[in-house]
């Protein structure tokens, strides 16, 4: 076995920045693998009584609707949490037992080394003693020196959990036929279990009919969900078209692969459900949103995953009493050991399979010939390789290596004032009649002074002096009337003086701008961004304008949409991008000009502010999109924050302050961070046990928000103007087939 060899002998390598040779030593983490691979990779089978590889024996299962299903989540809640004594909410029984143990892998290796395992072959009879538990074989994994010493030796896979999870629920909510669980036979399992009268069968003398379950749409509101997700846009290169998935009058979604689940789940599923189902029904389905969105993301604080661990278990207890025990499918269950996973091992995005899946693809798409599909790949790989070490050694040619970036902004500038080193590329004509007059470049001229840090000292001096001359009502208006004069003969000052502070970039800006040239967008941060104008002609939506509060004076955010772009020319071909917008009303004193439910943000887009000093510098914006708010109705949007790929979300590490768990998040920011209460009833589960012979469960994850720079993304570009026709790579994915239901469910 290779890897047992790297471990123990290692190989000697060259290190070239000290020009010796070293034994390079290596060892598997993990494994990240899918339900079924799981099961081969583990030893324990994933199907069945005992389905659950992390529970094992111990996991609550039972047989119904014709199916094995995991309930008994409160097994996770505190000893004496009030949900345990409840038994007609839940499956009929108060609960009485602890959260089931957890095995250390010394444990698991003891397990295994007193089991007999049949040979493998065809001809050795398949079926398992009693004794044997899930056991299948003793994985080979073992044989390596440390694996038995692991905390977390294989991953359950986030992204099928997710995507099973959303089929499921969506199925179910939406009463969807062959994709729901509110079946018939779920609902005999009722009646035979003596619980929920209410969604028993409808029965008159000699027909029985199953209505419609209080968590299930009506026909009409399913109707108003599906076309509200058939108007979504979002940003290039985020999100595959999801509105080409409805089918609004068939009432279904076809063709949603992995990615687009995941969006929905995240981003859609909570804007457009809170008017349309019971608040009881909404709220932990809004909580498991957050849930997989935190999970999620990019940056991981611990004390965010303590508290996941509260919400998943909130959230299934309370699925519990809402849908039928046939909803509970294995992947239900598995979300209940997640978290526990992300403590141990941290970000999710290093550990799941959307990279892989993605290779995968690739790989597929070399096969030429059907018979042989090995030999294609591998040919296929070996010319990749050779094409790339190739491509290291040439100059003057495009190559992987010094491709341009998607979104080019041009890159880092010289420039030393910090409104002109702006690294920001407009492109495109402006929309028609657009046009930019003096007073426009005036005004603008006045942000950039304004946001220019460099010359902050002249501003406060300017403007003490306006407040000895004037009195306090006229201040603000002398000073900007006055200023750029004002400013222009201060640094010609400087400049006879031969003062070391004059630069040629400052008399620049003090010249003040001699025209502007109008664009229809611009590419700036590793974004893109559109006008209006041509933005709504897309499907895609990258007009979405957010600049976060917290400058000088003031806290609001602002929310806008992208009109034009400006690039103002100094002398000396000095230029200043900026982007003109239209910004909604969010002013905090004013009523009724914003919209705050279960957390999601909501704008008024006919009522603007600012009208008259709509200009920001084109790197102060983060991208954001904009959903219709079926809720609130006509003209209100839900704002949508985008994380910035390639961009982490880095706390200062610094040892001594303790803080830095604890910085809020830049996905949950002041908007959402409100209503966290309010979608959660209780807060207190059972800790974790301790394990034998390991002191604690938790390892320091502090440092593991690292900018690991141009890593593959798993936001994979499949918009409709994407350049390359990455659709396919979804495509392949093993979770896709219709029948993806019996692949990963546990009726064996
Ligand atoms: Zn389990």
């Amino acid at each position: 076995m290779n890897s047992k060899d790297l471990w123990t002998n290692g190989v000697r390598t060259y290190d070239k920045s000290l020009g010796k040779m070293f034994t390079l030593r290596a060892s598997v983490m993990w494994t990240v693998n899918d339900f079924p691979a799981y099961a081969m990779v583990s030893g324990w089978s994933t199907k069945g009584y005992m389905a659950c590889p992390v529970c094992k024996e111990d996991v609550t299962s039972g047989w119904h609707a014709g199916k094995v299903c995991y309930l008994g989540h409160r097994r996770w809640l505190s000893w004496d949490h009030e949900w345990r004594e409840k038994d007609k909410q839940f499956d009929g029984n108060t609960e009485r037992r602890l959260r089931p143990r957890e095995w250390s892998g010394d444990e698991i290796l003891d397990q295994l080394n007193r089991l007999d395992f049949a040979p493998f072959g065809k001809t050795v009879s398949r079926t398992r003693p009693s004794t044997h538990l899930n056991w299948t074989h003793k994985s080979m994994f073992f044989e390596l020196p440390y694996w038995s010493k692991l905390k977390l030796r294989h991953n359950l896979d986030v992204m099928h959990v997710e995507k099973n999870v959303f089929d499921t629920l969506i199925g179910t909510i939406l009463d969807i036929e062959g994709k729901t669980k509110d079946t018939i036979k779920a609902r005999l399992d009722l009646e035979r279990m003596g619980i929920r009268r209410g969604l028993w069968m409808n029965r008159d003398s000699d027909k029985a009919r199953r209505d419609l379950a209080f968590f299930s749409m009506k026909p009409n509101d399913k109707k108003d969900f599906l076309k509200f997700i058939s108007y979504v846009k979002f940003p290039d290169g985020y999100a595959s078209n999801i509105a080409r998935c409805v089918n609004v009058d068939g009432g279904k979604f076809t063709g949603l692969k992995s990615h687009d689940c995941h969006v929905f789940m995240q981003r859609l599923l909570p804007v457009g459900i809170r008017h349309l189902l019971p608040e009881d029904v909404v709220k932990p389905i809004m909580l498991l949103s957050r849930f997989f969105s935190q999970l999620t993301a990019k940056t991981l604080r611990k004390t965010d995953i303590h508290q996941l661990r509260h919400d998943i278990v909130q959230v299934l207890c309370k699925f519990e009493m809402i849908f039928p025990p046939a909803f509970f499918t294995s992947m239900i269950h598995v979300m209940v050991h997640l978290p526990e996973e992300a403590l141990l091992a941290g970000p999710v995005n290093y550990r799941w399979m959307y990279p892989i899946e993605r290779l995968l693809g690739e790989l597929k798409k070399t096969v030429r010939n059907r018979a042989k599909p090995e030999g294609s790949i591998i040919e296929a790989w070996v010319q990749y390789e050779s094409l790339n070490f190739c491509g290291m050694y040439l100059k003057d040619v495009d190559t992987a290596f010094n491709r341009p970036r998607r979104n080019n902004d041009g890159g880092v500038r010289n420039e030393k004032l910090s409104v002109f080193a702006q690294s920001a590329r407009p492109f495109g004509d402006p929309a028609r009649g657009e046009s930019l007059s003096r007073n426009d470049m005036e005004v603008a001229h006045w942000f950039v002074l304004n946001n220019c840090d460099e010359i902050m000292a002249y501003l406060d001096e300017h403007e003490e002096m306006i407040k000895r001359e004037h009195p306090s009502h006229l201040v603000a208006n002398k000073h900007r009337e006055l200023f750029p004069q004002w400013f222009l003969t201060e640094v010609n000052k400087l400049k006879s003086l031969n003062s070391p502070t004059y630069s040629e970039e400052l008399y620049n800006l003090a010249f003040g701008p001699i025209r502007a040239e109008l664009f229809s967008g611009c590419h700036v941060n590793g974004v893109k961004f559109l006008g209006t104008a041509r933005d709504d002609k897309l499907c895609t939506q990258n007009s979405g304008v957010h600049v976060p509060g917290g400058g000088e004076s003031t806290d609001i955010d602002f929310y806008g949409k992208l009109t034009t772009v400006v690039q103002l020319l100094y002398k000396d071909r000095y230029q200043v991008i900026m982007f003109k917008c239209r910004w909604f009303d969010t002013n905090p004193n004013r009523q009724g000009s914003v919209k705050i439910d279960h957390g999601l943000l909501s704008v008024n887009i006919n009522r603007t502010w600012y009208d008259d000093d709509p200009y920001i510098l084109a790197n102060m914006a983060t991208q954001i999109v904009y959903l219709d708010d079926p809720k609130a109705g006509n003209g209100w949007k839900v704002v949508q924050k985008m994380d910035q790929r390639n961009v982490y979300a880095i706390p200062e590490l610094d040892p001594t302050d303790n803080e830095v768990d604890n910085v809020a998040d830049q996905r949950f920011e002041s908007s959402m961070e409100n209503d966290a209460e309010t979608l959660r009833d209780t807060n207190v589960i059972q800790e974790p046990f301790q394990l034998q012979g390991v002191s604690s469960l938790e390892i320091p994850i502090q440092s593991i928000t690292i900018d690991l720079g141009n890593l593959p993304r798993y936001e994979v570009p499949v918009g409709p103007n994407d350049e390359s026709d990455d659709d396919e790579d979804w495509e392949t994915e093993s979770d896709d087939s219709e029948d993806n239901e019996s692949y990963y469910s546990s009726d064996d």
